[in-house]
């Protein structure tokens, strides 16, 4: 008897997963109930770069019911007027780490020491905060990979999910794995006791730990595989990284981000066929060529130079590769590594400053906005499932002054969010108290 309502209920949870994986699932609870008709000046889409004036889009229990010139209003809709604005989908941030911030004082910027003063817990919120500043400058998803603690960054997509609080929608990686010592250049002391500077990285050295290390993050939570290629004099095999995209495709179809910071690790990277290569440092025009014949992302982290941050030599370097990658038709996404404060900036406009490496590598604008929405749904794996303006889909939506097809720095000025059909930015400020919730509104079950 109990055997059998055992199975009854494993059918039944089965008939709800499968039921979730349909193009038509359930709505969020957290946005139920709600309806709006947004007037939109000028509809923006950026997969072909065209826009259409005088729009109006329907969203309804948090999803896009309808787009046209003329659409019925469910009832009981809000109307939300941006007949002033262009209306696009949000942004995307191929490569951020929401719960690391270093800073000049203290730490000086070294961030070893970040992970010696800062607690997990601390760092969830501060990943918390930095989400809300992503999102109230119109990034909608965040691919955050790694360098978040005993997986802060788990704890910020699942708080998101399961509706504590407003965020962007996380793609994260768990913690980096890689060879013995990661990134980091621990003492012997550390190693030996396995304390202070980790869980900042988990070592794998063999077939084996590499099997287990994927299976450890998969278990808390990540979305993605983030490897360390070659941050050591011993770089992963070609093998070693076939069997990281192997196992990263038996937990559920997870993609594998390499850290690459060699031109020989760059190499193996591609011949392993892994989906995104993380960094510009290693990427010469041969690079850029063999990358382009594979299909593999780009996802280069070009920081610009500023008052704060960098030097014109490294600056001119960064603006070279970003050319060559471009003129040789490599996938490209827009991504910051952005980990660090700057004293009067939020993380968001430290992200969106990021505008002016692709202005100075002469990239059209409307490829730059190509590039920061749907190619960051691409880069992301989620194209099918968030993104787009598209009816059916999640509504993540942002408004700007001006227009971003003509002029890309309009994204500089982001007056309406909406995600998941809530709206969590109007008139230019932030208005997010339909997110908060006493209780995980859309399921503890959420991981
Ligand atoms: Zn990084």
């Amino acid at each position: 008897m109990r055997k059998q309502f055992a199975v009854i209920a494993l059918i039944a949870l089965l008939q709800v997963v499968g039921a979730a994986q349909q193009p038509a699932p359930t709505p969020l609870r957290s946005s139920a109930g709600t309806a709006y008709v947004i007037r939109a000046g000028r509809l923006i889409d950026p997969e072909t770069g065209t826009a259409s004036a005088n729009q109006m889009i329907s969203v309804k229990d948090g999803r896009i019911v309808a787009i046209g010139a003329n659409v019925a209003t469910p009832e009981g809709a809000e109307i939300i007027d941006l007949s002033q604005y262009s209306v696009l989908p949000g942004l995307v941030d191929a490569h951020n780490h929401l719960a690391l911030t270093y800073k000049k004082i203290p730490e000086n910027n070294v961030y070893y020491y970040t992970y010696v003063q800062d607690s997990t817990a601390l760092r969830a919120i501060q990943a918390a905060s930095n989400g809300m500043q992503m999102l109230s400058a119109g990034f909608t998803v965040v691919r955050d990979l790694g360098n978040n603690g005993m997986y802060a960054d788990t704890a910020l997509r699942v708080a998101v999910e399961q509706g504590w609080l407003p965020g962007p929608t996380i793609i994260n990686s768990g913690i980096i794995i890689g060879g013995m010592g990661g990134q980091f250049y621990p003492t012997p002391e550390m190693v030996k006791e396995h304390n202070i500077v980790y869980p900042e990285y988990l070592d794998a050295d063999t077939s084996d730990e590499i099997i287990k290390a994927v299976r450890q993050n998969v278990l808390f939570g990540a979305k993605v595989i983030k490897i360390c290629v070659d941050c050591k004099p011993y770089p992963y095999s070609v093998d070693d990284m076939k069997l990281f995209v192997k196992e990263a495709a038996n937990a559920g179809g997870l993609k594998v981000a390499g850290h690459v910071q060699t031109q020989e690790g760059a190499r193996r990277a591609i011949e392993a066929g892994i989906w995104s290569i993380e960094h510009d440092i290693a990427l010469t025009d041969e690079i850029h060529k063999l990358m382009a014949k594979k299909g593999i992302w780009r996802v280069g982290t070009e920081t610009p130079f500023t008052e704060y941050r960098g030097s014109q030599a490294a600056f001119d370097r960064t603006v070279a590769g970003m050319k060559s990658a471009y003129a040789n038709g490599v996938k490209m996404a827009f991504s910051t590594d952005a980990d660090y404060y700057v004293e009067g900036m939020t993380r968001g406009q430290v992200v969106i400053n990021f505008l002016k490496s692709w202005k100075a590598a002469a990239i059209p604008d409307k490829e730059i906005l190509k590039i920061m929405t749907v190619n960051g749904y691409k880069v992301a794996d989620i194209y099918d499932k968030r993104g787009p303006i598209k009816p059916g889909l999640p509504a993540d939506i942002i408004a700007v002054k001006g227009n971003p097809l003509e002029d890309i720095d309009a994204l500089r000025t982001v007056v309406f969010v909406m995600k998941d059909g809530l709206v969590f930015k109007r008139d230019g400020v932030m208005v997010p108290e339909k997110f908060f919730h006493g209780g995980p509104i859309n399921g503890w079950n959420i991981r």
